[in-house]
């Protein structure tokens, strides 16, 4: 199963978040441009033949990402040459331009044209979700497929035991800061806090009179979460706005004002919160919980690259309770594993000058090789 081609809970994340940034990042809301090896644009007669329709938006989309990718690459280059020659820093960030500048340079897709579908073989990716659009984009979208089917999994497990889980889409927000690490520490702490009232709440059930306090807590009848963090400056006061939004399932109601009650009660001086019940089974939820932790398209390179230093080493996810120990496989990032009887044709796609081209050859192979 693929997040290029494969189900359709994959497939919608992919679409909407790459369109969202394919627009924001040009400016013109055009995308990129893919042209044949003959130098047509795709669409124009003559390149329709080969650049089937599902390909085509995955190169519209990721060419804007690759854009970006690639600048950040020339960014940490001209943070390293600032660097004294032959230092370990300069090095790491050296080794860390090129991994970025030569993530997905070239896409190995199989068409298998008896069926009509195609296929993401092959690439080579950075695994630089933090810095790098193409696998910031990956990474949640493991994420979200993952999430998604255990959570649609739990709610049918719990219903055919006759007990019902609801599911909230919960936001927290803490106040604007200048320092980021700061920041960030006193809201990672926070939501720590709030999460360990879950099991707080279990050991009072369990008879713990000094956990008796958790009981009332909105965490008592959560059976299984997960929080997703996010950085970003504040609009208005470019301050550090770390915040974060969570999927809780639960079998009680999680009302807005007693989180927010409970949440100002933890941080001392934040209120702002959100919580709506939603279904389980749409995945648009999962998708705007578990997207990306840095927003690239609303960043500055310089503030993207800053704010992964700060925070190296540091979790953006929490998963607790009968999501605790969840591992997305990041390798469905391509796919290889259906069609695997059908002659295909590989089609190699390159980026040069700022566009994926179809490399010249395309290489017949059939279904005994
Ligand atoms: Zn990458």
């Amino acid at each position: 199963m693929s997040n290029i081609v494969g189900d359709a809970a994959s497939d919608q994340y992919f679409t909407g978040n790459l369109a969202t940034f394919a627009t924001s990042t040009t400016g013109r809301g055009e995308g990129g441009r893919i042209l044949d090896s003959n130098g047509n644009k795709s669409g124009e007669k003559g390149s329709d033949w080969c650049l089937g329709e599902h390909r085509k938006k995955v190169l519209l989309r990721f060419t804007p990402a690759k854009r970006r990718a690639r600048a950040m690459a020339r960014y940490v280059s001209e943070r390293a040459a600032e660097l004294p020659e032959g230092s370990k820093e300069r090095k790491k960030f050296d080794k860390l331009s090129l991994e970025l500048g030569l993530c997905r340079n070239c896409l190995l897709f199989k068409h298998h044209y008896l069926e009509g579908r195609v296929t993401l073989a092959k690439m080579i990716s950075c695994k630089r979700a933090r810095l790098c659009p193409l696998c910031g984009i990956a990474h949640a979208n493991a994420h979200v497929v993952t999430y998604h089917r255990k959570s649609v999994q739990l709610v049918e497990e719990y219903r055919a035991r006759g007990e019902e889980l609801r599911a909230w889409f919960v936001t927290l927000t803490v106040k604007h800061g200048v320092s980021l690490p700061d920041t960030y520490k006193l809201f990672s702490r926070s939501v720590q806090r709030l999460v360990d009232r879950r099991r707080e709440a279990d050991k009072a059930r369990r008879g713990s009179l000094k956990h008796q306090y958790a009981l009332s807590s909105v965490m008592a009848s959560v059976m299984a979460g997960v929080f997703s963090f996010e950085i970003k400056r504040g609009s208005g006061s470019g301050l550090w706005h770390p915040h974060t939004h969570g999927l809780l399932l639960s079998h009680g109601e999680i009302k807005k004002g007693e989180l927010s009650r409970e949440w100002e009660a933890i941080t001392g001086n934040s209120f702002i919160v959100d919580s709506q019940e939603v279904d389980v089974h749409d995945v648009k939820s999962l998708c705007e919980i578990l997207k990306y932790s840095l927003k690239f398209s609303e960043m500055t390179l310089e503030d993207n690259f800053d704010a992964v230093m700060a925070l190296q080493g540091k979790r953006f996810l929490r998963s607790f309770g009968e999501f605790y120990g969840l591992i997305p496989d990041e390798s469905t990032d391509i796919d290889d594993t259906i069609l695997l009887d059908s002659p295909y044709i590989e089609l190699l796609y390159c980026y040069r000058g700022g566009s994926y081209h179809l490399m010249p050859g395309g290489l017949e192979v059939s279904a005994e090789e």
